[in-house]
């Protein structure tokens, strides 16, 4: 294919309406806390409400972005406090949904320096949330896709949950290099059952990205007023 015969890296049909983007903007700023965090599974609550959940390496800037999502700047501490690291943290926005914030990537695969527990606990959550409406992966946009990565994507493949890819700290790049990695994560998904086709670029930083990842969220969710 001709290099400029490639799609652009953001569909038109991605793009949310400003309906949208105002609705999940106000929903965002509504409360939102800490509700838990679940080192086993049954400590989990009622699935009663709509769960996204939030995963990625360590230092991704996981913490920064569910911050950024609700315009705070300690809600996600908690996740980052020694012995929470390895539970499934929740976050309650006005009652309406919860993001949860995954363990590291002891799931994706038998990682030696992780627990047995501790895998077990990341894949529970992912094939036994029914509430689940997707699951976001988030991968630093200075280094792209790296082998836990891939690791993560076929467990999130295999366990046929539908996933989105959320590139982070985008301010730290050119718009040219961001466009780049932007195409080659476009590319290496393409052919993967579970993945959304379109990949975000955010910035926590700037906020770049912030009002079109809180419109996803609340329209998987189903939240959006007239969407199905
Ligand atoms: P976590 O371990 O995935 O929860 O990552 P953190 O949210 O704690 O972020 C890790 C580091 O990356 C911190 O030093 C953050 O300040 C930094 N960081 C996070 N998001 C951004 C961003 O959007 N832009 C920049 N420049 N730095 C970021």
């Amino acid at each position: 294919m001709a290099e400029d015969a490639h799609p652009p890296a953001i569909p038109e049909t991605a793009v949310p309406t400003p309906e949208a983007i105002e609705f999940a903007r106000v929903l965002f700023a509504r409360p939102s806390s800490f509700v838990m965090g679940a080192a086993e599974f049954e400590q989990l609550p009622d699935t009663d409400l709509p769960e996204v959940a939030f995963a990625g390496r360590s230092n991704v800037g996981k913490s920064s972005l569910i911050n950024g999502l609700v315009g705070r700047k300690d809600l996600a501490r908690a996740s980052n406090e020694p012995g929470r690291t390895r539970e499934v943290n929740l976050f309650d926005i006005d009652g309406r949904l919860r993001l949860a914030d995954l363990p590291g990537y002891g799931w994706a695969k038998a990682a030696k320096t992780t627990t047995r527990k501790f895998q077990n606990l990341g894949r529970a959550y992912l094939r036994g949330r029914p509430n689940l409406m997707r699951a976001y992966l988030l991968i630093d946009s200075r280094h792209g896709l790296k082998p836990p990565d891939i690791e993560a994507m076929d467990a999130l493949d295999q366990a046929a949950v539908s996933y989105q890819i959320v590139l982070t700290k985008a301010d730290k790049l050119k718009a040219g290099e961001l466009e780049r990695v932007l195409r080659r994560t476009s590319d290496a998904i393409s052919k993967r059952p579970a993945a959304h086709p379109e990949v975000l670029a955010t910035s926590s930083a700037k906020g770049a990205g912030m009002p079109e990842l809180r419109a996803g969220v609340a329209a998987v969710c189903g939240l959006i007023p007239g969407q199905a």
